[in-house]
């Protein structure tokens, strides 16, 4: 793609190619030898300069967030939603350009980086008119006294990222936080910065300053932000090594935190002997998410297991659906397939197509990198393997790449045992017509969303989280969420009768 491009679109963005953290309604300049360069994973282009903020930079944004929090509280939720949705329709405005950048800075195709943005728009919406459900209770505690509890902010809010869907993720956890009276700090994942401080500059001139700040680094920025000791409620999203370090360094710190944890997956979809071979074959390559984000998606569905005897016409069907998936450079319309997120996370996915071969699963199709134009980046093909077993690696451990287990079982006990057999549990999901296979299965799995007949699609309103090691906590639940960023207090009134 042309520089032009790239240039543009940052400008477009007001956000040059020299970006740092945004802290009390401004950039924070700083030594700019430290900076790291941003790249387009699909190119190895350079996207921009980036300056990761040190433990200074972190204190600072959670000061300037604690100065600017009481007015925001004080605005109300009407007031605080009519911001919020006025927030979303800048946002809208933009979206061609979020959606480029992003796809530029994730490698993800553009089309689903759209898609994904819209979302997070409309969840910003759904988020702002929501603040009349930040209700409390009134408790019929003793005769003519009353007692009620009211949902008060927590303060400073830490929102840590990953980096599949930049800015649908932002707007899913900063909506809420910032509805339920909080200022927030932000840390977006290192490899994909440019969107969250992009949205930072739209609010700008919008939100009081220090209500929204965006601190952009790695893991050592992270970390400052977890322990800072005015930073009492944090809502993560990443792996589960990382989910675990953010919660010892939490108690490391000496300071009660509140932790949401969004982490990983490996989720099975069981597809029993009575399924439309050719659903499930269509669900398996969706839930895969081979397109859209490379299988880079914490619920993508990466172990298949399907009973014995449908095996050969589900994989016949799968095969022939991925031979069409069309892989591409991330800023072309066309493009079904992007490239992985950065080098290092292509070879580490081809070491665990080379493990899968050597312990003697049989490859169907994929396991390369493409040629041509995309051999500059980190793209690796769709990939399935067959006759894996429940001990090999690529069956245990999360690839977070493209590329897909299949397992085969005979009796239901032996799904539900080979389902069940991962430290994860995120989601899951079951093929059958009959009711109450689905249903004994759905209550005996062992994951925190489920779908029946259905695969990857979150519905708004639903709460998503992980059982296991895949997580603590739930999103996608609306009133709930804000309620999530509140603290109860109990207030109790003596009358005199
Ligand atoms: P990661 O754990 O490497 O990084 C996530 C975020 O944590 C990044 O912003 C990173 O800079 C930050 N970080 C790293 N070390 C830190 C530390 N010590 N303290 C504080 N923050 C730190 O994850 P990733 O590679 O960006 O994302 C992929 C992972 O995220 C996968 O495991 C995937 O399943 C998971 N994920 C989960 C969900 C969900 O909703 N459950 C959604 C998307 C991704």
């Amino acid at each position: 793609m042309s520089v032009d491009v790239r240039r543009e679109v940052l400008d477009r963005l007001g956000l040059g190619h020299r970006c740092a953290s945004f802290v009390g309604g401004r950039s924070i300049d700083g030594e700019w030898e430290e900076a790291v360069t941003d790249r387009c994973p699909a190119t190895g282009e350079a996207l921009a300069e980036v300056l990761p903020a040190g433990p200074e930079v972190v204190d600072a944004a959670v000061r300037a967030a604690r100065a600017a929090q009481p007015g925001w509280a004080a605005l109300g939720v009407q007031g605080r939603g009519q911001l919020l949705h006025r927030l979303a329709e800048r946002l809208a405005a933009r979206l061609p350009d979020i959606a480029l950048l992003d796809a530029l800075d994730t490698g993800n195709p553009v089309v689903a980086m759209r898609s994904g943005a819209a979302k997070g728009v409309q969840a910003m919406r759904e988020y702002a008119e929501l603040g009349l459900e930040m209700k409390g209770e009134t408790v019929p505690a003793s005769a003519g006294g009353l007692h009620f509890t009211i949902p008060q902010p927590w303060g400073t809010v830490g929102v840590i990222t990953a980096y599949n869907h930049p800015t649908m993720y932002l707007c899913n956890k900063v909506s809420p936080a910032l509805m339920a009276g909080n200022a927030v700090v932000v840390k977006p994942a290192e490899q994909t910065p440019l969107s969250a401080l992009a949205l930072a500059r739209l609010a700008a001139d919008l939100l009081p300053a220090g209500v929204l700040n965006v601190v952009v680094g790695g893991s050592a920025t992270g970390d400052a932000l977890v322990r800072h000791p005015e930073v009492c409620r944090i809502t993560f999203t990443g792996s589960v090594g990382t989910g675990v370090a953010v919660q010892r360094a939490a108690a490391e710190s000496g300071r009660l935190k509140s932790l949401t944890l969004e982490l990983g997956g490996k989720n099975p979809i069981l597809v029993f002997p009575d399924a439309d071979p050719q659903a499930a074959a269509a669900a398996a390559v969706r839930g895969m998410n081979f397109t859209r984000v490379q299988g880079q998606s914490c619920g993508s569905t990466s172990r298949l297991l399907v009973h014995r005897r449908l095996h050969d016409s589900v994989l016949a069907g799968i095969v022939e659906r991925v031979a069409r998936i069309r892989l591409g450079l991330p800023d072309r319309e066309e493009t079904e397939m992007g490239s992985l997120i950065s080098p290092q996370h292509q070879q580490r996915v081809l070491s665990y197509i080379e493990g899968a071969r050597r312990e003697g699963a049989e490859l169907v199709t994929g396991g390369g990198v493409p040629g041509g134009e995309l051999a500059a980046g980190a793209y690796v093909e769709p990939t399935v393997f067959d006759r894996v077993e429940p001990g090999m690696r690529i069956a245990r451990e999360e690839i977070f790449g493209p590329v897909l287990s299949v397992l085969t079982w005979e009796d239901e006990t032996e799904a539900l045992a080979l389902a069940n057999d991962t430290d994860y549990g995120l989601t899951a999901s079951i093929w059958t017509n009959d009711l109450s296979t689905a249903l004994r299965v759905a209550t005996q799995i062992e994951a925190g969303y489920v779908w029946v007949n259905d695969v990857e699609r979150r519905y708004p309103g639903v709460p998503f989280g992980g059982w296991k090691q895949s997580g603590l906590g739930v999103e996608h639940a609306l009133a709930a969420d804000i309620l999530s960023f509140t603290r109860s207090k109990s207030v109790n009134v003596a009358v005199t009768l």
